[in-house]
């Protein structure tokens, strides 16, 4: 019989740790003949705390489990002499309580509903494999397509990415293969890899999600990428609040080490991790690299790319942690199948953060394509406590606010491009009808103006004074020429976009832009004195 929890970083916070420490307690207290077992999360946050008693041959799921519930659990399934007793589970009391309470996976939180339109690619085995156990990931056909890619030649691997249509995931949406080919065919016989888990964007948490629970993925990913280079330095840039995945991280690289993983790549092959203070703007490639070689975290102007001269002037290949996580699943089950997933332009899957006002928030994984109805409604259940949908603001705070009239978008970079929003990274905030947008605009345009690094002076100043301008506006009352403030906001935002360097400026405005396409009766009515 095994006992499985997720103690991901979203679980703990719900107080896995707790009913961790409550299990392994009354195992050892009644001797009980029982495994406890830390897995991969579902991404299901909105029920966490998980708990899954497998035994006999079946499986147990349990809901919102608090340590208080951890007694009635096993005496459900455990007879007082440890042994098990599968029958228990369905005449105990106690039991049955917390099948029909509030509590209750099948009648309150739907589980099907919530992975019903989702696809497995990057979150493959979760809820079953151990995180960090390396024997087990291998056990389940891991680091094969890394074993198999040393016997293949470079255009072969990179062939295979270009047929998959796979596109960085860390926003910019830039294709994979092409990428890798542009590395691989840079001048140089010193090559580095970079793997950028920098993840900022408020309400996303998909790249910390991935590595806290499948970390031989990305890694076997980024092996993948090493040996095709090939790079004799692979460096994983992650942000120090992520400290749960660092841990792991650090545990899951002493055991490829262990296992000799990393030597078939040559003696002097390294994997690294290099912590980031938390600048959102190093989330920037030119950034990442700058301060990696112990400068500011500030942009450069580019040509040349990094995959030319990146780190210390070095042929350098970034890609995210979603975009690497891709990979082996793409080698082991083919190009084709992973292009099927999704759009003649968006191949795949993609995962989103669901956050905001909804019903069902968490970690979610689903085939390009699929429209925003169906991940806010079918997949979120839709806005929490019975409140009315206003908005999605999708691609974090350079991403833009989609309203109700957009919800049957696909979810392709394409089309969210042409709606003024960016795909982004994966972060989604649903908003209800008591949001007021001219307060969202004002929030992320303030984030965004914090962490800018102030190199150009659009975006430096240009920033400050759209912020200034929005938050008067919401102090506003009963303007005499409200049109002409709102297009003075509108030139100063296109303004910015047009005169910054990076990513981060030129996307910043976004929010705004966006909340002024689709909502500006609300910024009229605030001007108005009506708000
Ligand atoms: Fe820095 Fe902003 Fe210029 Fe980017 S656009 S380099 S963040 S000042």
């Amino acid at each position: 019989a095994e006992i499985r929890v997720c103690r991901c970083s979203s679980c703990r916070a719900s107080g896995a740790g707790a009913v961790w420490a409550a299990l392994s307690e009354d195992i050892s207290a009644h001797g009980l003949q029982v495994r406890l077992k830390d897995v991969s999360c579902t991404g299901q946050s909105y029920s966490a705390v998980q708990l899954t008693v497998a035994a006999a041959g079946m499986t147990f799921h349990y809901n919102r489990v608090q340590p208080a519930d951890v007694p009635a659990i096993l005496h459900g399934h455990f007879s007082p002499d440890g042994a098990l007793a599968k029958w228990r589970w369905q005449a105990h009391g106690a039991i049955d309580a917390i099948y029909r309470g509030d509590r209750c996976p099948c009648q309150e939180s739907k589980p099907d509903a919530f992975a019903e339109k989702q696809c497995r690619v990057v979150t493959e085995g979760s809820a079953e494999n151990s995180p960090a156990d390396l024997a087990e990931y291998r056990r389940h056909g891991g680091f094969e397509a890394f074993i198999q890619s040393l016997a293949q030649s470079p255009d072969e691997v990179i062939d295979r990415l270009v047929q998959s249509g796979l596109r960085g995931r860390g926003g910019g949406g830039f294709p994979t293969g092409m990428k890798w080919r542009l590395a691989h065919d840079a001048p140089g016989d010193c090559k580095v890899l970079i793997c950028n888990a920098d993840e900022g964007d408020p309400g996303a948490f998909m790249d910390r999600m991935l590595l806290e629970s499948f970390p031989y993925r990305v890694i076997e990913g980024m092996l993948i990428a090493a040996a095709l280079l090939p790079a004799k330095m692979a460096i994983m840039y992650i942000r120090e609040e992520y400290a749960q995945a660092i841990r792991i991280l650090e545990k899951a690289i002493a055991c490829c080490e262990a296992e000799g993983l990393l030597r078939l790549l040559g003696g002097d092959f390294q994997l690294r991790l290099f912590t980031g203070a938390g600048a959102f703007v190093c989330g920037e490639e030119t950034a990442l690299l700058a301060s990696i070689e112990g400068f500011p975290g500030i942009p450069r102007a580019r040509p040349p790319f990094p995959t030319h001269a990146g780190l210390n002037g070095l042929p350098t290949l970034i890609n995210n942690v979603e975009t690497f996580a891709c990979v082996p699943w793409i080698m082991r089950h083919g190009p084709a199948a992973f292009a099927a997933l999704g759009t003649s332009h968006s191949a795949g899957s993609k995962t989103f953060a669901l956050a905001g006002k909804i019903q069902r928030g968490g970690l979610i994984e689903v085939p390009m394509g699929i429209s925003l109805r169906e991940l806010v409604f079918a997949i979120g259940g839709g806005v929490a406590d019975g409140h009315d949908f206003k908005a999605v603001l999708i691609g974090g705070p350079s991403g833009g606010c989609l309203p109700e009239a957009l919800l049957d978008l696909p979810v392709d970079y394409e089309a969210l491009t042409q709606a003024g929003a960016i795909m982004g990274s994966g972060g989604l905030v649903v908003l209800d009808e008591r949001d007021c947008i001219v307060d969202i605009a004002a929030y992320f345009l303030r984030f965004v103006r914090d962490e800018s690094c102030g190199k150009c002076t659009f975006c430096r100043e240009g920033l400050n004074q759209l912020c200034d301008m929005v938050e008067e506006l919401t102090r506003k009352s009963d303007s005499p020429h409200p049109e002409a403030f709102l297009d003075e906001i509108q030139a100063l935002a296109e303004d910015i976009q047009r005169g910054s360097l990076c990513g981060l400026g030129r996307t910043a405005p976004n929010v705004v832009l966006t909340a002024l396409r689709y909502f500006r009766a609300e910024f009229v009515a605030h001007l108005a004195g009506q708000c």
